[in-house]
């Protein structure tokens, strides 16, 4: 989600009223198990806390991420958005971004790789724009005919029909990572 500052704590050093910021997914967590202390957050050993649907350990409500009209945050799971990108740019960023973005790094995506991204939907969308600003080939693996030339639109280099048997073959062995973001089992 993305809004603007309206109130910040006294502790708070990064953000004053007015500031725009993103919040992803997890808002809070114990910031001191062995999970916490190596940043995997998402493993807090005492449970982690996402920004929608989730109890709030404080206040012993739950969250309702983007539903709500105000929202009360951490610093620590807060990101501060440049006035420049503007809030449309940047609410997909906190989830579908960082989705896409960290196999991506963690797999170190760039110059001289060739990355296949299977589906473009809302993930695939925005992992054809990451890869290629990290200096990969993008390869985009879809059903739908309809969506190859999204996919070149969008930056990839090819696009491959994966109903084509032939067209199937073509990177066959030559392509370094495959960002999958089709939920049907596509084996
Ligand atoms: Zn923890």
């Amino acid at each position: 989600m993305v809004g603007k500052v309206t109130g910040v704590g006294k502790n708070v050093t990064k953000f004053e009223v007015g500031d725009l910021a993103a919040v992803g997914c997890i808002v809070d967590s114990c910031e001191h198990c062995h999970a916490c202390e190596k940043d995997l957050e998402m493993f807090c050993t005492e449970g982690v806390t996402f920004s929608f649907n989730s109890v709030d350990k404080h206040t012993g409500g739950l969250t309702f991420g983007g539903f709500s009209k105000s929202y009360v945050c951490k610093e620590q799971a807060t990101l501060k958005v440049p006035e420049s990108l503007g809030l449309a740019a940047a609410a997909p960023l906190s989830c579908a971004g960082i989705t896409a973005y960290s196999p991506l790094r963690h797999w170190q995506a760039g110059p001289g790789k060739v990355v296949g991204i299977i589906g473009i939907g809302g993930l695939g969308h925005i992992a054809i724009k990451i890869a290629k600003a990290m200096g990969a080939k993008v390869i985009v693996y879809t059903t739908s005919p309809a969506k190859v030339d999204d996919a070149k639109r969008l930056g990839a280099d090819d696009a491959v029909l994966s109903s084509n048997e032939q067209q199937m073959t073509k990177y066959a062995g030559k392509v370094d990572l495959f960002i999958d973001t089709v939920s049907a089992n596509t084996m």
